[in-house]
């Protein structure tokens, strides 16, 4: 039960990272992570609820994963996300994957809708970020609310086996191995997002780097690029 404990602490500083970051807005957006085969544990919503930006512990609840509760009184006075497909989907089509966020940045909205495909432009600004766009981001073209698992089965044919989706005049998905990865290439997917839009709006062009730029543009490990910069992201909103 302590690791149940421990869990739901870690997605509750990682709604509140995403909302630190402008990954979200107000009530909307939700995290999760696979406990077992059968279960899940996920942010939910209550009628006291403040918004992502104030998730606690007690917000994030046990489920299965047909979104019935998984223990008796989970989901007394607690609702799951209307959007709950979106988790279960995702986790059911990639075992690999642990984590999933479902988040809404503007920026990467924005630049979708602007007609910006999102490609690796920089390298070492952010290698992570520049890897993610390398074999191009997948888009899911509609905006609709994915709420039930055949708009689920939809999005997640549109991620084409990959760890991120950009959901059309919505948001995205990200899907990691831990909870963090999947904030984080939220972070660098955002974070490209905005230096496209502000590529074009200073009238330039966007163009890949350089083919041969690749070779020493390493894969930092995960020292670095979670734990390093996770450690960065608790410290900055505590
Ligand atoms: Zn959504």
């Amino acid at each position: 039960m302590t690791d149940l404990h421990e869990q739901r602490g870690l997605l509750a500083r990682a709604c509140r990272v995403a909302a630190a970051r402008g990954l979200v807005d107000g009530i909307l957006g939700h995290l999760s992570m696979r406990v077992d085969d059968e279960r899940l544990l996920i942010r939910c919503r209550s009628d006291t609820d403040s918004g992502v930006a104030f998730t606690q512990p007690s917000d994030i609840r046990l489920i299965r994963f047909d979104g019935t509760e998984a223990a008796a009184g989970e989901l007394d006075g607690y609702r799951v996300p209307n959007e709950l497909a979106i988790h279960v989907e995702t986790l059911l089509a990639q075992p690999h994957q642990r984590a999933v966020a479902h988040l809404h940045p503007a920026a990467v909205v924005a630049a979708d809708l602007a007609g910006i495909t999102l490609r690796p432009i920089y390298g070492a600004y952010d290698i992570a970020g520049a890897r993610l766009a390398r074999d191009g981001v997948p888009v899911y073209e509609r905006a609709v609310l994915i709420r039930n698992p055949l708009l689920g089965k939809e999005m997640v044919a549109a991620m084409r086996g990959q760890p991120i989706v950009i959901c059309r005049g919505h948001g995205i998905t990200s899907a990691a191995t831990s909870v963090q990865q999947a904030v984080l290439q939220a972070i660098s997917l955002d974070a490209l997002a905005k230096m496209s839009l502000r590529v074009r709006a200073a009238g330039g062009s966007l163009h890949d780097i350089d083919d041969r730029d690749w070779d020493d543009l390493p894969d930092l490990g995960p020292g670095f690029n979670v734990d390093a910069a996770w450690r960065y992201e608790v410290a900055r909103i505590e």
